[in-house]
């Protein structure tokens, strides 16, 4: 056992011996978190460390890694209800050590059917909805969930469990509960006014409870039930999509909120109709590595493709760090802006993913970067068109486009002891969602729908549409060495998510970092716009390196970014031992473990200048259980006080 874990088993365990099993029960059991992990038999990584600790133990049962997969998103779906669930949707990427092959499943949310191209206008006054909180907080944002059926269809393709078995330990925790930490209550109290505005909501959250107390959801552990008994058709058909509809078409709104929560035009056939799309990965080859992710739509896996495509005309590694961030930036710029040309959801619109990721059209791109310049930003749109000029005046006349998603999701990584891989990212958009809680079943329903273009222009590939999936920018990655995984990667983000991917990858590939070293590094992100957004640390690091050679780059706080990204991450080194890698410090950290530990966390206990990594838990984790502890004290001295009198009496 990791020494780390000592705290939390000894409180279990001394809580039992003096009060008895019923309380104990009751005890969470997992609260500390470990940004780092080395060993064998399999590893899994993600922000929380109940979702983490179910992963390992479904691996140490004899489960492969989509098992594992499935068992930790349902976990998080208990843990960090605010960034996913079964309410929502997401991507899953697998790698199968057997046949070496990569497949991908698309769980993402889809538009109702009669939904039309200007949902997002108010009937009532022939104006956009403002995205926030008129968009963000209502029943018209609520795409068809994918969640559930995404879990299904992994199982029933490479899974050796059903989904009642995957689900039976989340199911526990959420019955049980669990440590509340400052996290999940911050993500309470910012969205405390939304969760104010609808009944369901307000009874679950609110009020938001206190950092260490235990929160229990006892009706998603019966909605998990009735998936388990009865599968997804269960959540798909039946009275529960009928309660999903009701409240999208009718938000359940509270009598004395002033948000309007526009309904939205769901109906039974569309959660009826859903379907997950297995589709072939994106493919590129960086530096003798294949690199896979995530198709339209996603723009995950073309944007992080196509920047990387543009950055291997130069050595990365023969380069300055300053050189290399500014190297990032403008191909960061340049997939970004083709990226919000030309990628939506491939049902509806001609994608030219072949052209997007292809060396010829990186090369006609790349052509745009001078070392001691900056671009303007934001540069227009290359054309994918298959004919390739060795000028740089290729340039489509077309509108410059943004995107505006959240910054909310999940991620997590696994990998087990055949091999096998996962990079599942998941969420709900926004941190919350749509703000509404399906009465008594213990979820929160998306608002994947604003990902739609809310101003759409003549020829925007992501205009809404009815049965269309809102174009994503999550970017599950598998990077395979020599035909066999190598690493297992993805983050939350929005569409910082694209830019955190592609930096790890570079500072892993090109810099020489350990892969822990990769995820603590400071971030910035490029999104095509104007200027770049930095952590703190980033800007001391290079701000005026790059400032010298025109970036113009500010602290991510002006755009309400503290943090960018929240990684999780796997390493499977040739020797077959496993690091699992997670946040040291970002988004409250996240936990990383492996079924057996071995060695040393590799760059040792605190990294060559790039922040601490490993030991850098805080008491804070073991401040709860320690609380419980002496009331579990406290109650045996006052139960021996009273046995006593009674005794005397
Ligand atoms: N809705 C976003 C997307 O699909 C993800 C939201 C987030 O990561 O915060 O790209």
């Amino acid at each position: 056992m990791h020494p780390r874990r000592w705290p939390t088993v000894l409180v279990a365990t001394l809580t039992a011996t003096l009060i008895g099993p019923g309380f104990a029960q009751a005890v969470p059991r997992e609260t500390e978190k470990h940004a780092v992990a080395v060993g064998r038999g399999g590893a899994v990584s993600s922000v929380d460390p109940e979702a983490t600790q179910i992963g390992i133990e479904v691996l140490r049962d004899g489960g492969n890694a989509v098992d594992a997969a499935v068992a930790v998103a349902a976990a998080l779906g208990v843990t960090e209800p605010f960034s996913a669930g079964i309410g929502g949707g997401g991507f899953f990427v697998y790698y199968d050590a057997a046949s070496g092959e990569v497949s991908t499943i698309d769980g993402r949310e889809t538009a109702p059917a009669s939904m039309p191209s200007d949902a997002f206008i108010n009937p009532a006054t022939g104006e956009p909805y403002n995205f926030s909180p008129e968009l963000v907080t209502s029943g018209v944002s609520v795409g068809v969930p994918g969640t559930p059926a995404t879990w299904a269809e992994a199982l029933d393709r490479w899974g050796t469990m059903s989904l009642g078995d995957a689900l039976r330990r989340p199911t526990q925790v959420a019955r049980r509960g669990f440590v509340v930490d400052p996290t999940f209550r911050a993500q309470i109290r910012d969205n405390a006014e939304r969760f104010a505005a609808f009944v369901p909501t307000r009874e679950m959250f609110l009020p938001a409870p206190q950092v260490g107390s235990v929160f229990r959801n006892r009706d998603l552990a019966a909605t998990y039930r009735l998936i388990a008994q009865q599968g997804s058709d269960a959540f798909y058909t039946g009275p529960l999509a009928q309660e999903i509809v009701d409240v999208v078409r009718k938000p359940p709104v509270t009598s004395g909120t002033d948000l309007p929560a526009p309904p939205g035009f769901m109906t039974p056939s569309d959660l009826a109709a859903y379907e997950v799309v297995d589709r072939a990965p994106t493919h590129v080859d960086y530096r003798g590595l294949d690199i896979y992710g995530m198709r339209p739509p996603s723009s995950g896996g073309s944007t992080v493709g196509e920047a990387l495509n543009i950055l291997e005309g130069a050595d990365l590694g023969a380069l300055s760090a300053t050189q290399v961030q500014h190297r990032v930036i403008e191909a960061s710029a340049l997939a970004f802006a083709d990226r919000n040309a030309y990628v939506g959801d491939p049902a509806y619109v001609d994608v030219p993913l072949e052209e997007l990721l292809s060396d010829g059209f990186a090369a006609e791109r790349a052509c745009h970067i001078e070392p001691d310049s900056a671009l303007k930003k934001p540069v227009e749109a290359g054309k994918p068109d298959g004919s390739y000029e060795t000028s740089c005046d290729a340039v489509a006349d077309l509108p410059h486009r943004s995107g505006r998603e959240g910054t909310s999701t999940t991620h997590l990584s696994v990998v087990d002891q055949w091999g096998n891989a996962v990079a599942y990212t998941l969420t709900i958009e926004q941190i919350g969602g749509s703000g509404i809680v399906v009465p008594d079943r213990g979820f929160l329903l998306n608002n994947e729908l604003t990902d739609f273009s809310p101003e759409p222009s003549k020829g925007d590939p992501n205009v809404i549409a009815g049965g269309k999936r809102p174009r994503s920018s999550m970017a599950p990655t598998i990077v395979v060495r020599d035909g066999e995984a190598w690493l297992v990667l993805g983050s939350p983000g929005g569409p910082t998510i694209i830019t955190t991917v592609l930096g790890l990858i570079v500072n892993r590939v090109d810099r020489g970092m350990s892969l822990p070293q990769a995820v603590a590094a400071p971030r910035a992100t490029q999104l095509n716009s104007e200027e770049t957004y930095a952590e703190p640390a980033f800007l001391d690091r290079y701000g005026s390196g790059l400032r010298a050679l025109g970036q113009r780059i500010v602290d991510a706080s002006a755009v309400d970014l503290t943090e960018i990204g929240a990684v999780a991450a796997i390493e499977i080194r040739s020797d077959g031992t496993l690091v699992a890698a997670a946040e040291p410090q970002r988004r409250g950290r996240g936990d990383a473990r492996v079924v057996r530990e071995v060695g040393d966390v590799p760059g040792g206990a605190v990294d060559a200048g790039f922040g601490p990594i490993a030991g850098t838990e805080s008491n804070d984790d073991v401040a709860a259980p320690i609380l419980l502890l002496l009331a579990g004290l406290a109650a045996a001295a006052l139960g021996l006080v009273t046995l006593r009198r009674r005794q005397e009496g």
